[in-house]
């Protein structure tokens, strides 16, 4: 294990992506094996010492940042095991905790394999996905992180070790299960709260008869630390087309998707087309980087990413399906941009990250904590919660952008506010926001998890019961609430 304590030389762990200010530690622990892990957590419990996970700290809801005791860093817990087949179709791949998943990424295509999920931060760890179950563009198609996580090695406070297999253990009718740990056997009764059955990022997943791994898969770093994950491989696709569309009307940009949506869904053969992601950019989130783009069409009211997987042998066939109905919304097709190869698919990446990377360096620059919606609602919902998101931004004359993934009607909402006064008023619209996305059966997070700085609206979507029975399933296996404190909510 490697202890830091230097302040020059930690200083850098303080800070995620949230602009959450204020955060600090006596320490940081580097874990360099499973025994460091189980030793820390095992001291920690027994002097009630509080113990805060860090990735990557790319997380946007300060899930990462400590407020006191120690950090536990995963960065050296970054081995990349050996890919193991399971069929022609499958394959999977043990991975430490701390690697990036760019890393893993690369190492898997180049030996002939695909991990599907695809969050746009680069900088995030295996770990960190898992415990938010982190999605993203292709999320579409590929659905989130937990859909490829099939075993995990996970330390809980009291230092024991358990093992955990996808489709080996399963809730009972009274949501308890009783799982083997190194220490022993656990029982542990899960939330009884319901969760829309759509992407979901919100409190700890639960759902009649649930999956054990399923159960800390998005778990904020409260109920155990990971240390390992085996991950699902499929076969990459053989190649892809995508573009980017600028609508002079954004309704036409939600009917252009509607269609997409519905056809990708009624998909018969590999010759239908079947998109890969479906990405929304609303007026203000284009203005933001019309400097970084300034070859983008002058009046814009929205713009469409789509990306299409394909074989060499269909390629042309799809294209020209896409361009057809593309047309049929009165699009001059000059104006879209086309991903044909690899570089223009990597410029495609660039673009569709330079938004948030924008409204992050604004955050830093007001120095106020970014306030970004990640709500997302069933598909029939979503025209009525972007109206309802616009009035309230308007009459409170904020500054405001919307981007994000329209193919699950899940869209970013993001806030600038100037001023702690401006700040205060982001956050009640949020409220209001938070409350109507339920209202519509809806989920106030659906990637991004709840963290530090959005209690409040887990609150709303589960009710006071709903976190009263999280609590309550947290300290069935953090007695001492040691483990990621104030993340998800606050222990009394
Ligand atoms: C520009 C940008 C783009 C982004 N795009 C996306 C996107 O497309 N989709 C998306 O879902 N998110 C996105 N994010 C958010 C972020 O990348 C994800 O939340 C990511 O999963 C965080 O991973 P991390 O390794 O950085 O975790 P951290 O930020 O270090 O931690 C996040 C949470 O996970 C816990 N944690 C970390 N490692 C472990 C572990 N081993 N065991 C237990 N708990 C752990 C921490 O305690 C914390 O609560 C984006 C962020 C940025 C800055």
């Amino acid at each position: 294990m490697l202890i830091k304590t230097n302040t020059e030389f930690i200083q850098h762990y303080f800070e995620d992506s949230s602009g959450v200010l204020g955060a600090y530690a006596e320490k940081v622990a580097i874990a360099e094996s499973n025994k460091d892990v189980i030793d820390l957590l095992q001291d920690a419990t027994k002097t009630n010492t509080p113990v805060t996970v860090v990735g990557g700290a790319t997380g946007v809801t300060g899930g990462c940042l400590a407020f006191g005791g120690i950090i536990l860093s995963t960065e050296r817990l970054n081995n990349i095991g050996v890919i193991k087949p399971i069929t022609d179709k499958k394959a999977v791949l043990k991975v430490g905790a701390g690697t990036f998943v760019s890393d893993i990424k690369n190492y898997v295509l180049k030996n002939g394999w695909m991990y599907p999920p695809d969050p746009t931060e680069k900088n995030a760890t295996i770990g960190g996905n898992i415990a938010t179950n982190a999605s993203g563009g292709r999320g579409f198609k590929y659905g989130t992180t937990r859909d490829y996580i099939n075993a995990v090695e996970i330390v809980f406070p009291d230092g024991s070790l358990a093992y955990i297999k996808r489709g080996i253990i399963f809730a009972n009718n009274n949501n308890e299960i009783t799982f083997q740990t190194s220490k022993g056997d656990k029982k542990i009764k899960l939330p009884d709260y319901k969760l829309p059955n759509i992407k979901n990022a919100t409190g700890y997943f639960n759902y009649k008869n649930a999956d054990l791994i399923d159960v800390f898969i998005g778990n904020e770093g409260t109920l155990g630390v990971i240390v390992s994950a085996e991950i699902v491989l499929i076969q990459p696709f053989e190649t892809l087309f995508g573009g980017i569309i600028f609508f002079d009307d954004r309704k036409k940009s939600w009917d252009f998707v509607k269609e997409i949506r519905n056809l990708s869904k009624k998909q018969i053969s590999e010759n239908d087309i079947n998109a890969l992601s479906i990405e929304y950019f609303d007026r203000n989130a284009l203005e933001l980087i019309k400097k970084d783009y300034p070859m983008m069409p002058g009046d814009l009211d929205a713009g469409i990413l789509f990306e299409q997987d394909c074989k060499k042998t269909n390629y042309d066939l799809l294209l020209d399906k896409w361009i057809k109905i593309i047309e049929n919304y009165g699009i001059d097709i000059n104006n879209v941009w086309f991903a044909t190869n690899e570089k223009e698919q990597e410029e495609f990446r660039k673009f569709r990250h330079k938004i948030p990377e924008r409204v992050n360096e604004l955050v830093k620059k007001y120095k106020i904590p970014k306030v970004g919606t990640d709500i997302a609602v069933p598909h029939n919902k979503l025209e009525e919660m972007i109206y309802f998101c616009e009035d309230k931004f308007n009459q409170a004359k904020l500054m405001h952008l919307t981007f994000g993934h329209i193919g699950e009607s899940h869209l970013h909402a993001n806030l600038i506010a100037k001023s702690k006064e401006e700040y205060e008023k982001c956050r009640n619209i949020y409220l209001e926001i938070a409350k109507k996305a339920v209202e519509l059966g809806g989920t106030v997070s659906a990637e991004h998890g709840i963290g530090k700085t959005k209690h409040p609206f887990a609150e709303t979507m589960l009710g006071k019961k709903g976190i009263e029975e999280m609590r309550r399933f947290k300290l069935s296996l953090d007695s001492s609430n040691i483990l990621g404190q104030n993340n998800i909510f606050k222990i009394k």
